[in-house]
Protein backbone atom coordinates (compact mmCIF):
# COMPACT_ATOMS: atom_id res chain seq x y z
CA UNK A 1 0.00 0.00 0.00
CA UNK A 2 3.10 2.52 -0.08
CA UNK A 3 2.38 5.43 -1.66
CA UNK A 4 -0.87 4.53 -2.88
CA UNK A 5 -2.79 8.07 -4.57
CA UNK A 6 -6.36 8.82 -3.78
CA UNK A 7 -8.03 9.62 -6.48
CA UNK A 8 -10.16 12.37 -5.36
CA UNK A 9 -11.67 12.84 -9.03
CA UNK A 10 -13.16 9.32 -8.80
CA UNK A 11 -14.52 9.77 -5.70
CA UNK A 12 -15.90 13.33 -6.85
CA UNK A 13 -17.39 11.60 -9.64
CA UNK A 14 -18.94 8.52 -7.35
CA UNK A 15 -20.49 11.35 -5.12
CA UNK A 16 -21.90 13.47 -8.45
CA UNK A 17 -23.52 10.45 -10.01
CA UNK A 18 -25.20 9.65 -6.51
CA UNK A 19 -26.31 13.14 -6.52
CA UNK A 20 -27.85 13.28 -10.01
CA UNK A 21 -29.67 10.09 -9.10
CA UNK A 22 -31.09 11.51 -6.25
CA UNK A 23 -32.00 14.50 -8.05
CA UNK A 24 -33.54 12.63 -10.61
CA UNK A 25 -35.53 10.20 -8.34
CA UNK A 26 -36.44 11.45 -4.98
CA UNK A 27 -40.21 12.64 -5.56
CA UNK A 28 -39.11 16.80 -3.77
CA UNK A 29 -37.46 17.07 -6.92
CA UNK A 30 -40.56 16.50 -9.35
CA UNK A 31 -41.82 19.98 -8.31
CA UNK A 32 -38.39 21.78 -9.98
CA UNK A 33 -34.58 20.85 -9.69
CA UNK A 34 -32.35 22.37 -7.12
CA UNK A 35 -30.53 25.28 -8.16
CA UNK A 36 -27.28 27.32 -7.16
CA UNK A 37 -26.66 31.16 -7.76
CA UNK A 38 -23.24 31.97 -8.07
CA UNK A 39 -22.23 35.43 -7.80
CA UNK A 40 -18.66 36.22 -8.73
CA UNK A 41 -17.60 40.13 -8.85
CA UNK A 42 -14.97 40.99 -11.42
CA UNK A 43 -12.81 39.15 -13.80
CA UNK A 44 -10.19 37.25 -11.97
CA UNK A 45 -9.12 34.58 -14.08
CA UNK A 46 -9.05 31.32 -11.66
CA UNK A 47 -12.27 32.57 -10.00
CA UNK A 48 -13.59 32.54 -13.67
CA UNK A 49 -11.98 29.06 -14.32
CA UNK A 50 -13.41 27.88 -10.96
CA UNK A 51 -16.98 29.12 -11.55
CA UNK A 52 -17.31 27.69 -14.82
CA UNK A 53 -16.12 24.14 -13.10
CA UNK A 54 -18.88 24.33 -10.75
CA UNK A 55 -21.41 25.70 -13.36
CA UNK A 56 -20.34 22.66 -15.15
CA UNK A 57 -20.60 20.12 -12.96
CA UNK A 58 -24.05 21.57 -11.81
CA UNK A 59 -25.52 21.09 -15.13
CA UNK A 60 -24.07 17.29 -15.24
CA UNK A 61 -25.89 16.29 -12.02
CA UNK A 62 -29.10 17.88 -13.04
CA UNK A 63 -28.45 21.13 -10.43
CA UNK A 64 -29.68 24.63 -12.27
CA UNK A 65 -27.55 26.89 -11.80
CA UNK A 66 -27.32 30.58 -12.58
CA UNK A 67 -24.52 33.40 -12.64
CA UNK A 68 -24.02 36.68 -11.53
CA UNK A 69 -21.45 38.48 -12.77
CA UNK A 70 -21.35 41.85 -11.36
CA UNK A 71 -18.19 44.38 -12.85
CA UNK A 72 -15.18 44.97 -10.79
CA UNK A 73 -16.61 48.51 -9.84
CA UNK A 74 -19.65 47.05 -8.13
CA UNK A 75 -20.23 49.05 -5.13
CA UNK A 76 -21.10 47.09 -1.37
CA UNK A 77 -24.27 48.00 -1.25
CA UNK A 78 -24.76 46.87 -4.81
CA UNK A 79 -23.01 43.69 -3.88
CA UNK A 80 -25.45 43.74 -1.13
CA UNK A 81 -28.72 44.26 -2.87
CA UNK A 82 -27.68 41.45 -5.06
CA UNK A 83 -27.13 38.67 -1.95
CA UNK A 84 -30.57 40.15 -0.99
CA UNK A 85 -32.22 39.49 -3.99
CA UNK A 86 -30.99 36.12 -3.76
CA UNK A 87 -31.70 35.36 -0.32
CA UNK A 88 -35.46 36.50 -1.16
CA UNK A 89 -35.75 34.21 -4.43
CA UNK A 90 -37.59 31.47 -3.94
CA UNK A 91 -36.22 29.21 -6.78
CA UNK A 92 -32.86 29.89 -5.15
CA UNK A 93 -31.33 26.91 -2.91
CA UNK A 94 -28.08 27.70 -2.74
CA UNK A 95 -26.01 31.27 -3.17
CA UNK A 96 -21.89 30.97 -4.37
CA UNK A 97 -20.34 33.96 -3.12
CA UNK A 98 -16.65 33.65 -5.39
CA UNK A 99 -13.74 34.63 -3.60
CA UNK A 100 -11.78 36.71 -3.61
CA UNK A 101 -13.75 39.93 -4.01
CA UNK A 102 -12.00 43.00 -5.67
CA UNK A 103 -9.83 44.98 -2.43
CA UNK A 104 -12.06 47.62 -2.27
CA UNK A 105 -14.72 45.29 -1.41
CA UNK A 106 -15.11 43.64 2.25
CA UNK A 107 -15.47 39.86 2.02
CA UNK A 108 -16.58 38.99 5.90
CA UNK A 109 -19.31 42.02 5.56
CA UNK A 110 -21.32 40.41 2.30
CA UNK A 111 -20.63 36.91 3.79
CA UNK A 112 -22.58 38.39 6.54
CA UNK A 113 -25.25 39.79 4.45
CA UNK A 114 -25.59 36.29 2.86
CA UNK A 115 -28.55 34.09 3.43
CA UNK A 116 -27.22 31.20 6.09
CA UNK A 117 -29.94 29.20 5.57
CA UNK A 118 -28.40 28.99 1.53
CA UNK A 119 -25.15 29.32 2.19
CA UNK A 120 -23.88 26.36 0.59
CA UNK A 121 -19.90 27.27 0.78
CA UNK A 122 -20.57 26.87 4.36
CA UNK A 123 -18.54 30.02 5.01
CA UNK A 124 -21.15 32.45 6.73
CA UNK A 125 -20.64 33.20 10.41
CA UNK A 126 -23.82 31.16 11.95
CA UNK A 127 -22.50 28.22 9.57
CA UNK A 128 -18.99 29.02 11.59
CA UNK A 129 -20.48 28.76 14.41
CA UNK A 130 -22.11 25.56 13.87
CA UNK A 131 -19.36 24.13 13.36
CA UNK A 132 -17.45 25.20 16.21
CA UNK A 133 -20.64 24.28 18.66
CA UNK A 134 -20.99 21.02 16.91
CA UNK A 135 -24.71 21.73 15.54
CA UNK A 136 -25.25 20.47 12.14
CA UNK A 137 -25.50 23.05 9.64
CA UNK A 138 -23.53 23.53 6.14
CA UNK A 139 -19.81 22.77 6.76
CA UNK A 140 -17.30 24.65 4.23
CA UNK A 141 -16.63 22.40 1.43
CA UNK A 142 -12.93 22.20 1.04
CA UNK A 143 -12.18 20.54 4.95
CA UNK A 144 -16.27 18.47 4.00
CA UNK A 145 -14.68 16.71 0.84
CA UNK A 146 -11.02 15.60 3.02
CA UNK A 147 -13.06 14.38 5.27
CA UNK A 148 -15.71 12.57 2.93
CA UNK A 149 -12.22 10.83 1.27
CA UNK A 150 -10.33 9.92 4.67
CA UNK A 151 -14.38 7.82 5.06
CA UNK A 152 -14.56 6.56 1.24
CA UNK A 153 -10.77 5.24 1.63
CA UNK A 154 -11.58 3.51 5.22
CA UNK A 155 -8.84 5.89 7.11
CA UNK A 156 -8.92 5.09 10.91
CA UNK A 157 -9.17 8.27 12.71
CA UNK A 158 -10.06 8.32 16.36
CA UNK A 159 -6.56 8.76 18.34
CA UNK A 160 -4.71 9.77 15.59
CA UNK A 161 -2.65 12.59 15.26
CA UNK A 162 -3.91 15.28 12.79
CA UNK A 163 -1.75 17.89 11.50
CA UNK A 164 -2.99 20.34 10.08
CA UNK A 165 -0.79 23.16 8.23
CA UNK A 166 -2.33 26.48 7.66
CA UNK A 167 -5.28 28.71 9.85
CA UNK A 168 -6.89 30.15 6.64
CA UNK A 169 -11.29 30.51 7.95
CA UNK A 170 -12.10 28.78 4.60
CA UNK A 171 -9.69 25.68 4.73
CA UNK A 172 -7.06 25.38 7.82
CA UNK A 173 -9.34 26.24 10.73
CA UNK A 174 -12.17 24.43 9.57
CA UNK A 175 -10.29 21.70 8.74
CA UNK A 176 -9.26 20.99 11.94
CA UNK A 177 -12.51 21.56 13.94
CA UNK A 178 -13.90 18.68 11.69
CA UNK A 179 -10.97 16.47 12.41
CA UNK A 180 -11.59 16.71 16.12
CA UNK A 181 -15.34 16.37 15.66
CA UNK A 182 -16.53 13.41 17.84
CA UNK A 183 -16.87 10.89 15.39
CA UNK A 184 -13.81 11.44 13.41
CA UNK A 185 -11.55 11.89 17.48
CA UNK A 186 -7.99 12.69 16.30
CA UNK A 187 -5.69 14.78 18.04
CA UNK A 188 -5.20 17.80 16.23
CA UNK A 189 -2.07 20.17 15.67
CA UNK A 190 -2.62 23.28 13.99
CA UNK A 191 0.24 24.78 12.70
CA UNK A 192 0.80 28.29 11.09
CA UNK A 193 3.45 30.35 9.28
CA UNK A 194 5.33 31.09 13.01
CA UNK A 195 5.36 27.44 13.89
CA UNK A 196 8.69 26.60 14.23
CA UNK A 197 9.35 23.00 14.35
CA UNK A 198 7.09 22.41 11.39
CA UNK A 199 9.23 18.77 9.83
CA UNK A 200 9.21 17.51 13.56
CA UNK A 201 5.56 17.94 13.17
CA UNK A 202 4.78 16.27 10.32
CA UNK A 203 7.40 13.79 10.78
CA UNK A 204 4.84 12.73 13.91
CA UNK A 205 1.58 12.92 12.01
CA UNK A 206 -0.32 10.10 11.03
CA UNK A 207 -2.77 12.25 8.96
CA UNK A 208 -1.22 15.34 7.54
CA UNK A 209 -3.55 18.15 5.93
CA UNK A 210 -1.31 20.47 4.36
CA UNK A 211 -3.19 24.01 3.24
CA UNK A 212 -0.42 26.55 3.37
CA UNK A 213 -0.37 27.60 -0.41
CA UNK A 214 3.84 26.99 -1.01
CA UNK A 215 4.94 25.04 -3.93
CA UNK A 216 6.07 21.96 -2.46
CA UNK A 217 7.21 23.19 0.46
CA UNK A 218 6.48 20.02 2.66
CA UNK A 219 9.91 17.22 1.81
CA UNK A 220 9.18 13.92 1.89
CA UNK A 221 11.70 12.69 4.30
CA UNK A 222 9.11 15.06 6.95
CA UNK A 223 6.64 12.41 6.53
CA UNK A 224 5.80 9.76 8.70
CA UNK A 225 6.42 6.51 7.37
CA UNK A 226 2.52 5.03 6.19
CA UNK A 227 0.80 8.87 7.18
CA UNK A 228 -2.27 9.71 5.04
CA UNK A 229 -1.31 12.60 2.95
CA UNK A 230 -3.69 15.17 2.27
CA UNK A 231 -2.63 18.00 0.00
CA UNK A 232 -4.95 21.00 -0.43
CA UNK A 233 -2.54 23.35 -2.27
CA UNK A 234 -2.98 24.55 -5.57
CA UNK A 235 -0.06 26.46 -6.95
CA UNK A 236 1.13 27.49 -10.12
CA UNK A 237 4.49 27.44 -11.34
CA UNK A 238 6.05 29.70 -13.21
CA UNK A 239 6.35 27.19 -16.14
CA UNK A 240 2.47 26.74 -15.84
CA UNK A 241 2.45 23.69 -13.97
CA UNK A 242 0.54 23.18 -10.76
CA UNK A 243 1.66 21.56 -7.82
CA UNK A 244 0.49 21.02 -4.14
CA UNK A 245 2.41 21.98 -0.99
CA UNK A 246 3.52 18.75 -0.41
CA UNK A 247 6.70 17.56 -2.56
CA UNK A 248 4.74 14.39 -4.38
CA UNK A 249 7.05 12.00 -5.81
CA UNK A 250 9.26 12.24 -2.36
CA UNK A 251 6.21 11.57 -0.37
CA UNK A 252 4.70 8.99 -2.44
CA UNK A 253 7.73 6.85 -1.08
CA UNK A 254 6.66 7.16 2.67
CA UNK A 255 2.60 8.14 2.48
CA UNK A 256 0.45 5.24 2.99
CA UNK A 257 -1.69 7.16 0.70
CA UNK A 258 -1.65 10.51 -0.36
CA UNK A 259 -3.97 12.86 -2.68
CA UNK A 260 -2.25 14.59 -6.22
CA UNK A 261 -2.81 17.54 -7.35
CA UNK A 262 -4.50 18.04 -9.88
CA UNK A 263 -6.97 14.89 -9.13
CA UNK A 264 -7.39 14.87 -5.44
CA UNK A 265 -9.13 17.36 -2.96
CA UNK A 266 -10.02 19.53 -5.61
CA UNK A 267 -12.93 18.00 -7.34
CA UNK A 268 -13.97 16.95 -4.41
CA UNK A 269 -14.41 20.67 -3.01
CA UNK A 270 -17.00 21.04 -5.92
CA UNK A 271 -18.68 17.96 -5.10
CA UNK A 272 -19.32 19.16 -1.59
CA UNK A 273 -20.67 22.26 -2.96
CA UNK A 274 -22.96 19.91 -5.05
CA UNK A 275 -24.57 18.18 -2.27
CA UNK A 276 -24.83 21.19 0.50
CA UNK A 277 -26.72 22.36 -2.94
CA UNK A 278 -29.03 19.63 -3.14
CA UNK A 279 -29.60 18.82 0.77
CA UNK A 280 -30.50 22.59 1.16
CA UNK A 281 -32.99 21.92 -1.58
CA UNK A 282 -34.11 18.97 -0.47
CA UNK A 283 -34.83 20.84 2.83
CA UNK A 284 -36.67 23.70 0.92
CA UNK A 285 -38.90 21.19 -1.53
CA UNK A 286 -39.89 18.60 1.28
P1 LIG B 1 -4.26 31.30 2.92
O1 LIG B 1 -3.15 32.03 2.23
O2 LIG B 1 -5.46 32.03 3.36
O3 LIG B 1 -3.63 30.58 4.21
C1 LIG B 1 -2.40 29.95 4.19
C2 LIG B 1 -2.07 29.49 5.58
O4 LIG B 1 -0.82 28.79 5.53
C3 LIG B 1 -1.91 30.62 6.58
O5 LIG B 1 -2.51 30.28 7.80
C4 LIG B 1 -0.39 30.74 6.76
O6 LIG B 1 0.00 31.10 8.05
C5 LIG B 1 0.05 29.30 6.52
N1 LIG B 1 1.42 29.23 6.05
C6 LIG B 1 2.00 29.95 5.07
N2 LIG B 1 3.29 29.61 4.95
C7 LIG B 1 3.53 28.68 5.87
C8 LIG B 1 4.68 27.94 6.24
N3 LIG B 1 5.86 28.12 5.64
N4 LIG B 1 4.58 27.04 7.24
C9 LIG B 1 3.40 26.83 7.88
N5 LIG B 1 2.27 27.50 7.56
C10 LIG B 1 2.34 28.41 6.58
O7 LIG B 1 -4.61 30.09 1.97
P2 LIG B 1 -5.93 29.17 1.87
O8 LIG B 1 -6.17 28.49 3.15
O9 LIG B 1 -7.03 29.91 1.23
O10 LIG B 1 -5.40 28.12 0.78
C11 LIG B 1 -4.28 27.29 1.04
C12 LIG B 1 -3.94 26.54 -0.24
O11 LIG B 1 -5.03 25.71 -0.59
C13 LIG B 1 -3.70 27.44 -1.46
O12 LIG B 1 -2.74 26.82 -2.27
C14 LIG B 1 -5.04 27.43 -2.18
O13 LIG B 1 -4.92 27.65 -3.55
C15 LIG B 1 -5.49 26.03 -1.90
N6 LIG B 1 -6.94 25.83 -1.92
C16 LIG B 1 -7.37 24.72 -2.55
C17 LIG B 1 -8.69 24.43 -2.58
C18 LIG B 1 -9.12 23.17 -3.24
O14 LIG B 1 -10.28 23.04 -3.57
N7 LIG B 1 -8.20 22.22 -3.44
C19 LIG B 1 -9.71 25.32 -1.99
C20 LIG B 1 -9.13 26.43 -1.26
C21 LIG B 1 -7.78 26.67 -1.26
P3 LIG B 1 -0.32 32.58 8.68
O15 LIG B 1 -1.77 32.51 9.06
O16 LIG B 1 0.58 32.66 9.84
O17 LIG B 1 -0.04 33.56 7.59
Amino acid sequence: MVGKQISGKDIAKQLRDRLRHQVLNEDCFRKRPPKLAAVMVGDYPPSKIYVSAKQKACQEAGIDSELYHLPSSTSQLQLVECLDFLKNSPTVDGILLQLPLPSHLSESAALLAMDPEKDVDGLHPISLGKLLSGQPGFRPCTPAGVMHLLDTIGVDLPGKHALVIGRSFIVGKPMALLLMEKGADCTVTLAHSQTQNLPELCLSADILVAALGKPEWIQGSWIKPGAVVIDVGINRLPNGKIVGDVSFSEACKRASAITPVPGGVGPMTIAMLLKNTVDSAKKRLA
